[in-house]
């Protein structure tokens, strides 16, 4: 059984300061890697240096996205945990919660995020 608390404000505000923080190094990084795209000096290598730098980080972030929440199905009100790769994917939007599928009931819903901490 998980223990769960609602999340805080604090939740909230690490969860945008960590993607602030992601469009920080997206933005900075593609400026200091790929800066000279429109020029002629553009290479290969720096773009996918670039692109390994942005997975890397968006990785770090749905992982820790993953291991912090969990949901609660407003169905049955089984609580559940997701893995990185369903974080990733599955469509969330404040306040309504992230749209998955319960894994008891089987209902696709809004589910209400709630802290694992
Ligand atoms: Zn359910």
């Amino acid at each position: 059984m998980l223990k769960d608390q609602e999340t805080t404000k604090k939740d909230h505000i690490r969860t945008v300061a960590y993607s602030a923080g992601m469009i920080v190094l997206i933005i900075f990084s593609g400026i200091l890697l790929i800066g000279d795209f429109i020029t002629d000096k553009f290479e290969t290598l720096r773009l996918i240096v670039w692109m390994l730098t942005v997975s890397g980080g968006l990785f770090l972030f749905v992982r820790w996205h993953a291991r912090t929440f969990a949901y609660v199905c407003p169905s049955c009100g089984a609580k559940f945990e997701i893995t990185p790769f369903v974080d990733f994917i599955s469509p969330q939007i404040p306040p309504n919660g992230k749209c998955l599928k319960c894994p008891d009931c089987q209902t696709r819903a809004w589910m209400r995020e709630v802290s694992k901490n």
